[in-house]
């Protein structure tokens, strides 16, 4: 014998909305899920191009490609139509390709940039630990001393209102004690 139940919101002559368990809800985020991943696989840049390219970086909202040596030797603007495959680096690219990637890292001007700037990061270590280097920072600590002796005698004579005979008598009695005043 059938058993008729009354269920809310069904019409004659269509089927029953039934309302979804969760093992097929599970089912259907599994199943949008994986569509998602696809297309995130299918996305044109790769995040393995970053593997050894410190440099390069992809804005995700711009889908473009820059490279942050090039942005901090060259500035963000375009620069002379001379350095080629470089311009776009800078204000971003939409080529996403592996080529154009590769491109760049190749240009003269990718080249030269980095070379600049490693340059200028060993330079710094380079003058702290060089002879030349401490010879440099010494003078400029000899420097230092000289003003700082002009000031020192300076402010003595003017705070004791002596007349200005008095602070070149003042510089000679510190260079007879020894400091150099130039
Ligand atoms: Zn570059």
């Amino acid at each position: 014998m059938f058993q008729l139940k009354f269920v809310e919101g069904a019409k004659p002559g269509q089927p029953i909305k039934r309302k979804k368990n969760e093992n097929e809800k599970n089912e259907e985020n599994k199943k949008r899920w994986s569509k998602y991943e696809e297309k995130r696989n299918d996305r044109p840049f790769k995040e393995s191009w970053k593997e050894g390219r410190s440099w390069l970086n992809f804005d995700e909202s711009k889908g473009a490609m820059t490279c942050f040596t090039c942005i901090e030797f060259y500035g963000t603007k375009s620069i002379g139509s001379g350095l080629k495959g470089c311009n776009t680096f800078l204000t971003g690219s939409t080529n996403l390709k592996k080529s154009a990637v590769s491109d760049h890292e190749l240009s003269k001007a990718h080249i030269d940039a980095t070379a600049n700037i490693a340059a200028k990061c060993s330079d710094s270590a380079a003058i702290a630990s060089s002879q030349a280097g401490k010879a440099m920072l010494s003078l400029h600590l000899s420097e230092r001393q000289r003003l700082m002796h002009l000031f020192r005698n300076a402010h003595a004579v003017g705070k004791k209102g002596r007349p200005i005979t008095d602070y070149t008598w003042l510089c000679n009695v510190t260079e007879a004690n020894g400091v150099d005043l130039g």
